[in-house]
């Protein structure tokens, strides 16, 4: 009796006695949502004594503390028999998307921060153009003042001129007169 078929071999019951890790084959396993939870596992190695640089699978759900985890012969005999359909394109292409989600996170906070530091430059530069203009205004004034008092000054010595004018015209009228 033949149930399953897998690259192009034909397994019958009687054959599929040798059961057992296979670690080159796991590591083209499909990344399955967690059964508890939903959310998708993730591979991690084993640093354990008892099990040096071994494969298992793990629930990351901080959220709900998700406590599915599974060895890698474990979760294979779960992804291959459970008949959990998930393509493989469908992972990579959510691991694609995850990372450009990531790469567009941090261009983003590159950005604001790059914003926030043309917003400081460019107030500082407001700052400095007030304060400028200040100075100005004050030089203005202070060169307005000095305008209208030697204004004044011309005033009073055109007054001056005009009554020494006027005068000497007198003197040359009485002496044309008289
Ligand atoms: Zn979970």
């Amino acid at each position: 009796m033949h149930r399953r078929s897998r690259d192009g071999q034909s397994v019958s019951h009687s054959a599929s006695s040798s059961v057992g890790p296979q670690p080159s084959r796991n590591e083209g396993l499909p990344l399955v949502p967690c059964p508890d939870c939903g959310v998708t596992v993730k591979k991690f190695t084993s640093r354990t004594d008892s099990n040096p640089n071994r494969l298992f699978y793990k629930c990351t759900n901080q959220h709900t503390r998700c406590s599915f985890w599974m060895w890698d012969n474990e979760y294979e005999s779960y992804v291959t028999n459970a008949n959990i359909v998930i393509p493989s394109l469908d992972c990579e292409l959510l691991a694609t998307l995850e990372a450009q989600l990531e790469n567009l996170t941090d261009e983003f906070k590159k950005k604001s921060q790059y914003n926030e530091q043309q917003m400081e430059e460019l107030s500082t530069q407001l700052e400095n153009l007030t304060d400028e203009f200040k100075n100005k205004s004050q030089y203005n004034e202070q060169k307005m003042k000095e305008l209208v008092a030697s204004l004044d000054k011309m005033k009073l010595h055109n007054t001056i001129s005009a009554i020494v004018i006027v005068t000497l015209l007198i003197l040359v009228i009485a002496l044309l007169l008289f």
